[in-house]
């Protein structure tokens, strides 16, 4: 595992996009939806530094089936709170081909809220594939597999500290790696 993105670097990221997103939305209410369940450290962190009126809200979005290959996306949106009229902030942990916020952006975007932003802890370089950009990134980082800080591989490692980039000895030494796929 090699370290990434320290606890220190974390921290003055996520507070400076902070000052980013409240120089933005002012005093304004905010409803700040969570993409589960990478999102979920991000959110957080970054709401116990936003000072406006705000609310907390979920969206479940899958696609990356355990491992680390894109798959179909699935949105269940059965415990997203009422957004009509409302300014939104969608929370995802990462962007990478775009897809993911994509999607989400255009299923909140059907629900009639008045103003739409969103961020993301993490944007990885020269991988978009969509025209849509986040409006709020903390740290871009090379195409390279990484988990921590709510990130996961595999459901493990969310509840690293830190991000860290996934090696070949990580999977080994865990028994992560798939029956019948050696080289996942
Ligand atoms: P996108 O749709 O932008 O290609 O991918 C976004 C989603 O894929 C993220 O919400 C995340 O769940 C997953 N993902 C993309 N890259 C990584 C990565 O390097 N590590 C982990 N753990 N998940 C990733
Ligand atoms: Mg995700």
């Amino acid at each position: 595992m090699k370290k990434l993105i320290s606890e220190e670097q974390l921290r003055d990221g996520v507070c400076t996009m902070a000052e980013q997103i409240s120089s933005t939305v002012g005093d304004r209410p905010l409803t700040v939806i969570g993409v589960l369940t990478g999102s979920i450290v991000l959110l957080a962190d970054l709401i116990r530094v936003l000072k406006m009126p705000l609310r907390v809200g979920f969206i479940q979005a899958s696609s990356y089936r355990g491992g680390v290959e894109r798959g179909e996306l699935e949105l269940d949106v059965a415990i997203l709170p009422d957004i009509v009229d409302r300014e939104v902030l969608v929370v995802d942990d990462i962007f990478d081909t775009g897809h993911t916020l994509d999607e989400v952006v255009t299923m909140i975007r059907s629900m009639k809220p008045r103003l739409l932003h969103t961020a993301v802890l993490l944007r990885k370089l020269e991988k978009q594939e969509v025209e849509i950009c986040p409006d709020f990134t903390a740290f871009e980082i090379p195409d390279e597999f990484v988990v921590g800080y709510g990130l996961d591989y595999h459901d493990q490692y969310r509840n690293l500290p830190y991000v860290a980039v996934l090696e070949m000895a990580d999977l080994e030494s865990h028994n992560l790696v798939e029956p019948g796929n050696p080289k996942a």
